[in-house]
């Protein structure tokens, strides 16, 4: 068993990083970027090979592609453009004819992002002050003042503060899909997992469960497969994720000098918004991205039943108009809808049987349409992350969780921490040394899923964690001068 742990010699705080996707490695950046640690001061669980991709761009599927433009993914909040300049210096885009949308914003292949985002933190692992422990963390545990993590592979740290920085758990597929179809070949519950469509044969009848960006992604990478197939994809509305504005737009509207207080007002006013915008020649698109852009306020200024009225009845409109799908891989989706290849339902699955290898269903047509029995070959599920069912996902979360260590939060986004974004307990007891960090920390902060957000609550952590440091450092001198005045 390897144990890392700090020299008590040095007597220097100890940090453990959970979760080495962007989130986990922007924070270690950000905070290497304010001031030097010393080797063995900070590590990163983190199973992936290498850190800074996560599950987003450790995709090596060609169809995948960042769906926000590279000029506003940066890890550096005051360099948007950075990224981009990055991969020009590289030359990075040669050979991908079509990473250039008509509007000339880049969208590359997501794997870039993360090998950009890794590049970042490399010197930092090349020079010892990052340690990636490339493990999964199954057990965690408070003992004294510290907390202990250990590997599936047998790796221990002891660390001061611990962050969180897990994100996303896979999708809970609906029941009544599992029960039927657990084990058949091609159900699919977790499309993320690397090549797992190879399962679907060329001509097999494609059930798609979820409309959303996951879908869209599907439906792009087994159209590069060669799938000829009919594809017919369901969701609660029959919303589908939508593209970007034609040529690009600043952010239209103000939302927050008089923040709405329900969710209501905050519909009438963004229609209200949309139609101001549309009147001067803009689209919904700017209205939107002005919505993103002061949404964390917003969400900061809405009492918590009206944030839940949001979530349960917003959520599905915004989702789809918030998180756009990359052209080339809207192209792909509106071509086969011409073609009729691709259908999109308002559905929800009702009953599923299996006979040989095909899968009867029958789906419950949204507005009160009746329902209707299809026969398909593969099923698979695109509902997005199991965020709501987080405690759920992993042991340890869970056994933090009754320890009163971590809670969900309020309106089943993720975990619940405070403003400064350290956890909370359920009872509301507050784990100072515990810090949340990315998406599962958007009940608190609002809007908290997209790259310039994640990175800029990293930044934010970072600066946390930071000051914890400073801290610990002044109770480490007081406890040092007792101890020579004692002496
Ligand atoms: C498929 C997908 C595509 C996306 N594309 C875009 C995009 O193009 N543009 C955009 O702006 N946003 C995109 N997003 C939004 C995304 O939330 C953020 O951009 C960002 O990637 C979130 O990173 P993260 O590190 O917080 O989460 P994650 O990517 O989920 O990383 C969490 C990491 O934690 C690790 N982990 C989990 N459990 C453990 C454990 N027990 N021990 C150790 N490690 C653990 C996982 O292996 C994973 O690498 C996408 C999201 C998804 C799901």
């Amino acid at each position: 068993m390897t144990t890392y742990s700090h020299d008590p010699s040095h007597g220097q705080p100890v940090i453990a990083i959970i979760g080495g996707g962007v989130s986990g490695a922007a924070v270690a950046f950000h905070l290497l970027r304010g001031q030097r640690l010393r080797p063995g001061q900070l590590f990163i669980f983190e199973p992936r090979e290498r850190l800074g991709a996560g599950l987003a761009y450790d995709s090596q599927d060609p169809a995948h592609r960042i769906n926000v433009p590279a000029a506003k993914m940066s890890l550096l909040p005051d360099d948007i453009e950075h990224f981009q300049r990055w991969l020009k210096e590289r030359d990075a885009l040669a050979g991908d004819e079509t990473a250039v949308a008509a509007n000339g914003n880049l969208f590359p292949r997501r794997a870039l992002f993360g090998r950009y985002i890794n590049s970042m933190l490399q010197p930092y692992i090349d020079d010892g002050s990052v340690t990636h422990v490339a493990d999964r963390a199954t057990d965690v545990r408070r003992s004294g003042e510290r907390w202990v993590i250990r590997g599936e592979g047998g790796r221990r740290v002891e660390a001061d503060l611990l962050i969180i920085a897990t994100s996303h758990p896979s999708p809970l597929p609906p029941q009544v899909l599992s029960r039927a179809l657990d084990g058949h070949p091609r159900f699919i519950a977790d499309p993320t997992r690397p090549d797992v469509l190879a399962a679907i044969r060329a001509d097999d009848r494609v059930l798609v469960v979820g409309n959303g960006l996951t879908s869209a992604d599907v439906i792009a990478s087994l159209d590069l497969r060669g799938h000829k197939g009919p594809v017919t994809a369901i969701s609660r509305h029959g919303l589908r994720s939508r593209g970007h504005a034609a040529a690009k737009q600043e952010p239209f509207g103000d939302f927050v000098s008089r923040p709405s207080r329900t969710a209501l007002e905050l519909l009438r006013r963004v229609r209200a918004t949309i139609r101001e915008a549309e009147g001067q020649g803009w689209s919904w698109h700017a209205v939107i991205d002005q919505v993103r852009a002061q949404g964390q306020d917003l969400w900061r200024a809405m009492p918590l039943q009206e944030r839940r009225r949001v979530v349960r009845h917003l959520r599905p409109f915004w989702d789809v108009h918030r998180f756009r799908v990359a052209p080339q891989v809207e192209a792909v989706s509106e071509g086969a809808i011409r073609s009729g290849r691709l259908e999109v339902l308002a559905a929800s699955v009702e009953a599923v049987t299996t006979s040989g290898g095909a899968i009867d269903c029958t789906l419950r047509l949204g507005r009160s349409a009746g329902s209707v029995d299809r026969q398909f070959d593969a099923v698979v599920v695109t509902t997005g992350p199991g965020h709501r069912g987080i405690l759920e996902t992993q042991g340890w979360i869970g056994a933090l969780a009754e320890a009163g260590y971590l809670a969900i939060d309020a309106t089943r986004l993720g975990l619940a921490c405070n403003t400064a974004s350290q956890a909370l307990g359920a009872d509301g007891a507050l784990a100072p040394s515990l810090f949340i960090s990315g998406p599962l920390a958007r009940g608190t902060f609002g809007e908290l899923m997209g790259l310039p957000e994640v990175v800029e609550h990293a930044v934010f952590v970072a600066g946390q964690v930071a000051a914890a440091l400073a801290d610990h450092e002044k109770r480490r001198q007081g406890r040092t001068e007792i101890g020579i005045s004692a002496a």
